[in-house]
């Protein structure tokens, strides 16, 4: 579960200090799916890399799995991002002079899994998404969306528990994007905590939960349609820390 309470982010680049988000509030469940809107600035990326440990929010609080990550140190968080979260990207960001086996396996020799398991474990993927006969191709000799494919079972390979989107379908045409969209929902049925960062609202709205994030405020758009919306109580926020 992730729970985030009055989270701030601001950027000191010389003289100019930039607040990317301000007092965020959210709760996210295990098995939500959660889109994210906003216009262009609006602090996305920046929510998405916080939720994703690659970078530090400058004040509030941030639980990841009952741990105050903003409390941890560098290696602590890279450790958790390690084991609990899996990224996907709009340049899909695979290894060109690597076949699919190869890329998939990219994770998984930096886990220190053996060569049986790393195997089992690409083969499964791959089977996942659909490419298990494309094996010994190179990412150059695939469509765009099954690029996108190969990196999503790249990111689910070491079995995170939260897989977060930046813009999935950004470089996707219509028909490819609704079938990588078909598989995060899959993903999602199967388990998997996905937040996925989007332009396309007709996308935004399959998600089980949409957020607006405008000016680095959060907002829910979705309570009616969906979960009721996880309201995140200051009780609760306070029993949380305790336990943290
Ligand atoms: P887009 O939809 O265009 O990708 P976004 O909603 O993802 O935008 P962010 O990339 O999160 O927006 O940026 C939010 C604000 O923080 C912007 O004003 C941006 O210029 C600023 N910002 C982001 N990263 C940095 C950084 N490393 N240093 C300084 N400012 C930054």
């Amino acid at each position: 579960m992730l729970l985030m309470k009055q989270l701030g982010k601001v950027f000191h680049t010389g003289e100019v200090s930039t607040h990317a988000l301000r007092e965020v509030d959210l709760e996210v469940q295990e098995g939500d799916f959660v889109s994210v809107t906003g216009p262009s600035g609006s602090g996305k990326t920046t929510f998405l890399n916080i939720a994703g440990l690659l970078e530090v929010a400058s004040s509030g609080l941030f639980l990841l799995d009952g741990e105050n990550v903003n409390q941890q140190s560098d290696s602590q968080r890279s450790k958790m991002r390690n084991q609990k979260i899996g990224f996907i990207f709009q340049s899909f960001n695979l290894i060109p002079e690597l076949n699919l086996f190869d890329n998939v396996d990219v994770p998984l020799r930096y886990r220190g899994f053996d060569a049986k398991e790393r195997k089992r474990r690409i083969e499964q993927q791959l089977e996942l998404v659909g490419l298990a006969s494309r094996m010994k191709h190179l990412p150059s000799q695939l469509s765009g969306g099954q690029q996108q494919r190969v990196a999503i079972a790249r990111a689910l390979a070491t079995s995170p528990r939260f897989l977060l989107a930046d813009e999935p379908t950004g470089n996707l045409d219509s028909q490819m994007a609704q079938s990588v969209m078909a598989l995060l929902e899959d993903i999602n049925r199967q388990g998997t905590t996905i937040i996925m960062v989007t332009h396309d609202h007709g996308l935004a709205q399959r998600a089980k939960r949409q957020i607006l994030i405008k000016d680095g405020r959060v907002s829910e758009l979705t309570a009616t349609l969906h979960e009721p919306l996880h309201i995140v109580s200051p009780s609760a926020t306070e029993h949380s820390a305790k336990v943290a």
